[in-house]
């Protein structure tokens, strides 16, 4: 059954959010009691009074996660019984799919039907690929002297910081806990304070699924708060990061600072799409587009916000763009089934979006639609699509990332000048080409520098596919089988088979 808005609306007004953190195993108030507010950013009520933790609180969480580590309850758990903790993990997130819906709604803004269609789906499947792999994952005898015998055993890290971010709350919090536990480590999980909600009830689920108390702790509260103590913290093996570029870079110097724990970083982008002239379908790029930036409010990652497209068919890749946007952006209500863009995640958000598309005009960029909060929803945080046109890719529009609706097209001449300009950027998340030509194709593969190459598609995937990037936009690899190696360690074990 399709639920609708008035449905929705329902289950919001019904949901109880659990707002206390959650260590070893029980829901607990932070330390000091205090509490931050979290505020639907469609109608700027407060939605729920959260734990706000600091180092204290980060201190009982490592504590917890190390004693259930040491005691081996899931380090060493047979493998099939770790497995079927997972898979039950996994059905029981799937049973409560409508409440993660309507928690990451209201906390952020998504709208709903994202989260039923792409979040949801996305979260359960990478859980499911990683608890399929817990029984996969071997050691290596190496081809060594034959008086002894060398084995390479891969072992768990031991406790690992996951710190997210707010615009994929449930789905990047999946990315990150699936293959940790997977691994048999402990984790302290750190949901962004814009977003933390859905976090608490996926460490519940968890425990119900048989998972031991002390392997999955949840820390509610601000970055400087808690997330830097559990970056510095002396017995925290490993910090799994999503977030900005700036963040991350202190994610580095505090492992520095404090016990060379393991950091990996997924960050920001500013992803091109290329549209070359021998573009077999210019519609279907012009509508890929169109969902490449504004999907998710642009509030993405791997957002392709800068549209390079070859002059000879510039202005009919423009009115096509325009007329996708028209058609496909449905702002609104992000409980209404039918939203297909929602509100900011926050007013500063907002502040800032508007901020760049003021930088987009003075810098002589031409606003062809959007640039505005609409006059209908100005009690929440919405941004219109915005899209500029004329853009030069040494615009700041064209070179910071901005996280909202806004998309820059910039003309380029030929394939030798869009690799040129594509590259030209501290980034390397991910990127695109339109072309009917097989071998530029390839061609663009070899010479992108980004970590996820889309040809005739944009933001396909699945959980088998790495999800990282090149350049500033990180270190690490989310989905995929590599990221088994990151949340494990490898110990060379030499016999002497001699005497
Ligand atoms: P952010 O860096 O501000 O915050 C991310 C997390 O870090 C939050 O949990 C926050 O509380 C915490 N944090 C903030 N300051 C901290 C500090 N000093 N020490 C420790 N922790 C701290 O990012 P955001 O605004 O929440 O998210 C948006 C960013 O995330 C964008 O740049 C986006 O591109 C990036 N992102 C990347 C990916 C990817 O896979 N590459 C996916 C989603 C989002």
């Amino acid at each position: 059954m399709t639920l609708t808005v008035q449905d929705w609306k329902k289950k919001a007004a019904a949901i109880k959010p659990e707002t206390r953190m959650y260590i070893d195993g029980k829901f607990v108030d932070s330390v000091t009691g205090r509490k931050f507010e979290s505020i639907n950013p469609a109608t700027g009520e407060v939605v729920a009074a959260v734990a706000q933790g600091n180092a204290e609180d980060v201190d009982r969480a490592v504590a917890s996660g190390r004693k259930a580590f040491k005691s081996g309850v899931w380090s060493r758990m047979e493998p099939r019984a770790r497995m079927d903790v997972m898979s039950r993990f996994a059905d029981l997130i799937e049973e409560h799919a409508e409440d993660f819906a309507v928690l990451d709604t209201l906390d952020m803004g998504k709208p709903i039907s994202d989260m039923i269609n792409v979040d949801i789906p996305g979260s359960l499947s990478t859980i499911r690929f990683f608890a399929e792999s817990i029984d996969k994952m071997e050691g290596v005898v190496t081809a060594t002297n034959s008086d002894a015998l060398h084995y390479i055993l891969r072992q768990p890290i031991g406790v690992c910081g996951l710190v997210v971010p707010w615009n994929y709350p449930l789905m990047m919090a999946a990315w990150k806990i699936a293959p940790a536990l997977s691994c048999g480590n402990s984790i302290i999980l750190k949901p962004a304070e814009q977003s933390p909600l859905s976090a608490l009830l996926l460490a519940k689920l968890f425990s119900e699924a048989g998972g031991p108390d002390g392997v999955f702790n949840v820390v509610t509260g601000f970055g400087e708060e808690t997330g830097k103590p559990m970056a510095l913290h002396m017995d925290v093996d490993k910090i799994g990061f999503t977030g900005s570029g700036e963040v991350g870079k202190l994610m580095l110097i505090y492992a520095g600072q404090s016990n060379m724990k393991r950091v990996t970083t997924e960050c920001g982008g500013k992803s091109p799409q290329i549209v070359m002239a021998d573009c077999e379908d210019l519609e279907t790029a012009a509508a890929t587009g169109v969902a490449g930036i504004y999907g998710n409010q642009g509030e993405v990652c791997s957002a392709g916000s800068r549209i390079l497209v070859d002059r000879k068919l510039y202005g009919d890749y423009v009115d096509l763009f325009t007329a996708a946007a028209k058609k496909s952006v449905a702002l609104g209500d992000p409980l209404n089934p039918d939203t297909t863009m929602g509100p900011l995640v926050t007013t500063e958000q907002q502040s800032r979006v508007l901020g760049y598309i003021d930088a987009g005009k003075s810098e002589g960029a031409k606003l062809a639609f959007g640039g505005v909060v609409p006059a209908e929803y100005n009690a929440g945080c919405y941004v219109e699509p915005t899209l500029f046109t004329d853009v030069s890719n040494k615009m700041k529009i064209a070179q910071e990332e901005i996280f909202g609706p806004v998309a820059s097209i910039i003309p380029v001449d030929g394939y030798d000048n869009a690799i040129e300009v594509a590259n030209d950027t501290i980034y390397g998340l991910a990127a695109s080409i339109w072309t009917a030509d097989l071998k530029k194709a390839h061609r663009f593969a070899r010479d992108i520098e980004a970590g996820i190459v889309w040809v005739n598609a944009y933001e396909a995937g699945d959980a088998t596919t790495p999800w990282g990037g090149f350049k500033q936009s990180g270190n690490g690899r989310d989905k995929c089988l590599e990221a088994l190696t990151q949340y494990t360690q490898t110990k060379s074990v030499w016999i002497d088979l001699n005497g």
